[in-house]
C-alpha cells in the first residue's frame, strides 16, 4: 500500500504503464573499438497517475556494453516491473527503486527508464524542473561530440564541420591498435589545431603495455583524458596505466554500479568516471556514484549511449543539478536522423541548456513508439 507522504493528503496513484519500441536510424553508422551500430532500437516508458500527470522514461540498450535488449527491456518493464507499479504512489521513488533492485538482477535499461519516467512525474507534481529538485547547480553546460572510429582521415574531415557548428570539445573513438590510433589522433589534432580540447575513448581495446606505450606517445596532444584503456574490470592494469602516463584516465565500461565506482577509488584505479543512467540502472544509483567520486575527489562525466532526447533530458538534469560532474558527452541526439522530443535539453553548438520547465520539461511525440500495456510476443 501507498502511504500518503504529504501533510495536505494530497494521493497520487500510478493507473497505467506501458511500454512501446523507438527506432530511430542514425544518420550515418557510428563505430567504436567494440563494435558498430546504425539504428538505435530503444524502448520508452509511460507511466500515467490517477491525477492525470504523464512521466516518460528511455532505455537504450547497448548489448555490446550492458547485455540488454530492445524486446527484453520491453519484457522486463511489462512483465516484471508494470505489476508492481501499478496502485503505487509515484513519488516514492527510493522504495520503488529498491524494489526493482530486489525483483530484477540485471536490466538496467529497464530499471532506469521506469525511474526516469517517475522522477518525470516528481517534477510534474511538484512543478520544478528536475535538476532544481535535486538542489540546483546551473541551467546550462558544455558537451563535446564524438568523432567515431575510421580512417584517420576520414576522421580528421569530421573537425571543420563540427568547430563551425560550434563545439569545442570533441571525443575521438580510439582502441583498433595502438600505431593506427596514434595516426587517428595525430590527424585529428592537425585539423583541429588547437581550436578545440581532445577527449580519447579506447573502448577496452588495448592491451596494459600497449596503452601505456600509446598514451605516452600522443602527451604531445595535449588530450583533456583517455577513457577506458583496457578491457573493463582490471583494476590492476588501470592502475599501472594510470601510474605511468600523464593524461588523465577515465573509467567508463568498468563502473556501472556505486560498488564498481568504490572498487575503483578505493584502488586509486582512474582519475575519472564516466557516469552513464543506462549502466548505472538508476538516477538514484547514477547519483550516488557522483556522490561517493566527489566525497573522494574525483571529478565525473556524464555520458550517453545511442539515446533520444528524452534520455539524453534526463542525463542534462543530472549534469545540471551537481558541481562535480564537470564534463558531458550527451551527443546522441546529434546522430539521429529524427527528433522524438520537443522541449527538454537544447543543444546548440555543443551548449546544453535546460528549460525552466516541470520534470524533464519536455513532451514526447508518442506517433514515435509502438507503445504496449501487456507484455506480448512478436
Ligand atoms: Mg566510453
Amino acid at each position: 500500500m501507498a502511504r500518503d507522504l504529504s501533510q495536505g493528503g494530497l494521493m497520487v496513484q500510478i493507473r497505467e504503464v506501458r511500454a512501446g519500441y523507438m527506432n530511430i536510424k542514425l544518420k550515418q553508422p557510428f563505430t567504436i573499438a567494440l563494435g558498430t551500430v546504425s539504428e538505435a532500437r530503444n524502448v520508452v516508458v509511460e507511466i500515467e497517475t490517477d491525477q492525470g500527470h504523464r512521466g516518460w522514461g528511455e532505455a537504450a540498450p547497448m548489448t555490446l556494453v550492458t547485455g540488454d535488449f530492445q524486446e527484453g527491456i520491453l519484457q522486463a518493464v511489462l512483465g516484471y516491473l508494470r505489476p508492481l507499479l501499478l496502485g503505487q504512489d509515484p513519488r516514492q521513488i527510493a522504495r520503488i527503486s529498491a524494489t526493482m533492485d530486489r525483483v530484477l538482477q540485471g536490466n538496467y535499461g529497464a530499471r532506469v527508464a521506469v525511474e526516469i519516467a517517475l522522477f518525470d512525474l516528481l517534477g510534474k507534481i511538484y512543478g520544478m524542473p528536475l535538476y532544481v529538485l535535486w538542489g540546483g547547480h546551473d541551467n546550462t553546460f558544455e558537451s563535446d561530440y564524438t568523432i567515431g572510429m575510421d580512417e584517420p582521415q576520414i576522421m580528421a574531415s569530421r573537425v571543420e564541420p563540427l568547430l563551425e557548428q560550434g563545439y569545442r570539445i570533441l571525443k575521438v573513438k580510439v582502441g583498433e591498435n595502438g600505431q593506427k590510433d596514434l595516426k587517428r589522433v595525430a590527424a585529428v589534432a592537425e585539423a583541429a589545431s588547437g581550436r578545440a580540447s581532445l577527449r580519447l575513448d579506447a573502448n577496452q581495446g588495448w592491451t596494459v603495455k600497449e596503452a601505456i606505450a600509446t598514451i605516452k606517445a600522443m602527451e604531445k596532444y595535449n588530450l583533456e583524458l583517455v577513457e577506458e584503456p583496457i578491457p573493463r574490470g582490471n583494476l590492476d592494469g588501470l592502475a599501472l596505466i594510470r601510474q605511468r602516463v600523464n593524461i588523465p584516465i577515465m573509467a567508463d565500461e568498468t563502473v556501472f554500479s556505486p560498488r564498481d565506482a568504490l572498487e575503483v577509488i578505493k584502488r586509486g584505479a582512474a582519475d575519472l568516471i564516466n557516469i552513464k543512467l543506462m549502466k548505472a540502472g538508476g538516477l538514484l544509483a547514477a547519483r550516488k556514484i557522483d556522490a561517493l567520486a566527489a566525497t573522494a575527489g574525483m571529478e565525473c562525466m556524464v555520458g550517453c549511449m545511442i539515446e533520444s532526447r528524452l534520455s539524453i533530458t534526463a542525463a542534462a538534469h543530472l549534469v545540471a543539478s551537481s558541481p562535480n560532474i564537470t564534463r558531458a558527452d550527451l551527443d546522441a541526439p546529434g546522430f539521429l536522423v529524427s527528433d522524438p522530443v520537443s522541449g527538454g535539453a537544447e543543444f546548440k553548438g555543443g551548449v546544453c541548456t535546460l528549460p525552466e520547465r516541470p520534470g524533464l520539461g519536455l513532451e514526447l511525440d508518442r506517433q514515435a513508439v509502438e507503445f504496449f500495456d501487456q507484455p506480448h510476443s512478436r
